[in-house]
């Protein structure tokens, strides 16, 4: 027997209508170089519809890719929107891919339009006669800029100028695509993830769970990890949907704009990877911010060091560490205190809290031991892979079939390695390929990272495993030292302060002191470049 409810498609379009009908009054406040730029979503909508009739005008039709190159603004807001409502697919290029990159991502999905800020034109003008599906480059800016190489193009104001504030929005399959993004690729050539309206849709419900990020009307939310990773996390289709304020930080994300604009704009939830919040916080000791209407700050995108975690809690901001993957839209599970917990000790609850925690309703995880596939006891102890599946998960990759092993028997194999815990809270260890595999064992990196960047005059600390004669690998600890502490610590002394909390074989055989950790395209310490850069390291 059926059920004999309405089958409603769950498209974007909704979220959109109730934001500029629902939340008229709203503000989207976007950073610039001079006053922020402020409007509505009554002001927003129309634009979007302004841009959907000239997307048509310029020749875009159903499932046509439209591509984006920018920072977080309100103009990508608009294109955020008004791309896949009106049925075509809005494809957020990374703008820190290298050169490459770019060209297959741009050929591979056949982008007929590229949206790009005035400031990236030198960027990828270079790239452009590698770009022969492109009919047209749109530039946004406020000032003129010199399009050079990018022809033909047109400015976004004049654009959408004349254009009518209505469209006439078609009636769209809740299964179509809405929306492409590759990840950065660390191995190969980057892999497309096609999201659909139903799978935006319902991440944008999970974004609003209780016991998710629990976005609602009542929040100033400000995503400053990139629109081009993994769709902003998710905030900004959910802050339509609910109706939030957004702000956005335009391109400036230096950790002093990023507290200022925290203060001024009242912003309520914040989004960011860790290296965000380790710049944040080691200014907090020197500047001082009104954070009082701050509830917490969203972390993914790589493990949040427990320290890390303490260190804000001490200066009132409560970080919420999240887990999840472009393939996952991306929030998979998130580390909420269960209600027993509360009762625990300041302890027990950072270290719970240091976890990827529980996947929100919609995931379903597996832990399974990567020989026999078996799932692995929830001891907390005993390392597998974890897999998803859920709605707003990816089962293929666009145009490619080698991948197929990622995601046979309807799991799709994450590449994490984890432990899981008696409530089913999940604890990355790390992911396969940066585990240190010493004599047939392995040692966690992330584990090691943590500790290190525990250690009163420590900034960053990356571990990664380079070749050793008996053991196949062994761990280096690389180490970034607070400024003051610079030329004043041995590192001797860093090990001395590992030793109590890790077995003797886990101890990096070495520690070197480096400048900054090297980041990638979206911020995340890039092992793949001090792996090379010391793989000839001679250990003591
Ligand atoms: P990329 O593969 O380019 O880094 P993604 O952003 O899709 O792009 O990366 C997803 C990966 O990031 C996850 O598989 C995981 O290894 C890592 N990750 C994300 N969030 C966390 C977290 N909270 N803790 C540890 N690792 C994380």
């Amino acid at each position: 027997m059926q059920g004999l409810m309405m089958d409603f498609p769950l498209t974007l379009q909704h979220a959109f209508n109730r934001a500029i009908r629902l939340y008229p009054r709203k503000e989207i406040v976007t950073q610039t170089e001079a006053e922020p730029h402020r409007y509505t979503y009554a002001e927003w909508g129309k634009r979007v519809a302004q841009l959907a009739n000239a997307l048509a005008r310029a020749g875009v039709r159903d499932g046509d890719r439209v591509a984006t190159f920018g920072w977080n603004t309100y103009r990508h807001f608009e294109l955020y929107y008004a791309i896949p409502c009106m049925g075509a697919v809005l494809h957020t290029l990374n703008i820190r891919l290298f050169a490459e990159q770019l060209a297959y991502i741009v050929n591979e999905a056949e982008d007929k339009i590229i949206f790009v800020d005035g400031d990236l034109v030198p960027v990828l003008e270079k790239l452009a006669p590698q770009f022969p599906s492109v009919e047209l480059y749109v530039i946004m800016g406020d000032s003129p800029y010199a399009t050079g190489a990018l022809q033909p193009s047109v400015d976004y104001e004049t654009f959408i100028a004349a254009q009518p504030e209505t469209y006439a929005w078609p009636e769209l399959d809740e299964n179509a695509a809405a929306a492409m993004c590759y990840t950065s690729g660390t191995t190969g050539n980057p892999k497309g993830v096609v999201y659909s309206h139903r799978s935006i849709f319902l991440h944008s419900m999970g974004v609003g769970l209780a016991n998710g990020p629990a976005l609602s009307e009542q929040d100033s939310v400000l995503p400053i990890v990139p629109m081009f990773h993994a769709n902003a996390w998710g905030f900004v289709h959910a802050a339509a949907m609910v109706g939030s304020k957004v702000v956005f930080p335009g391109r400036f994300m230096d950790p002093m704009r990023i507290g200022k604009l925290m203060e001024s704009e009242r912003v309520t939830l914040a989004a960011g990877v860790p290296t965000i919040w380790i710049g944040l916080l080691s200014l907090l000791g020197k500047e001082h911010f009104d954070f009082s209407a701050l509830r917490s700050i969203v972390c993914g995108g790589s493990a949040a060091p427990q320290a890390l975690i303490e260190g804000l809690q001490k200066q009132g901001i409560t970080l919420l560490h999240a887990w999840g993957m472009t393939e996952t839209s991306p929030l998979a599970s998130i580390a909420r205190l269960r209600s027993y917990q509360l009762e625990q000790s300041e302890e027990e609850q950072f270290s719970a809290r240091a976890r990827q925690g529980t996947v929100i309703p919609g995931v379903e995880f597996r832990v399974v031991n990567m020989e026999t596939g078996q799932e692995v006891p929830w001891d907390n102890e005993t390392y597998g892979e974890l897999q998803v599946r859920g709605p707003w998960v990816a089962r293929a990759y666009y145009k490619d079939s080698e991948s197929a092993a990622k995601f046979a028997d309807g799991w799709l194999r994450t590449g994490d390695v984890a432990v899981v815990d008696q409530d089913g809270s999940l604890h990355l260890v790390d992911r396969t390929k940066d585990l240190v595999k010493s004599g047939g064992e392995w040692i966690s990196s992330v584990e090691l990272e943590n500790l290190l960047m525990g250690h009163p005059k420590v900034l960053e600390a990356c571990v990664v495993g380079i070749p050793h004669p008996k053991w196949s690998e062994r761990p280096l600890a690389c180490v970034v030292l607070k400024p003051e502490y610079v030329d004043q610590t041995t590192g001797e002394e860093i090990l001395e302060y590992l030793r109590p909390h890790v077995a003797k074989w886990w101890l990096p055989d070495d520690v070197v002191f480096i400048d900054a950790v090297p980041k990638t395209s979206v911020g995340k310490f890039d092992k793949k470049v001090l792996r090379n850069q010391f793989s000839m390291h001679e250990l003591p």
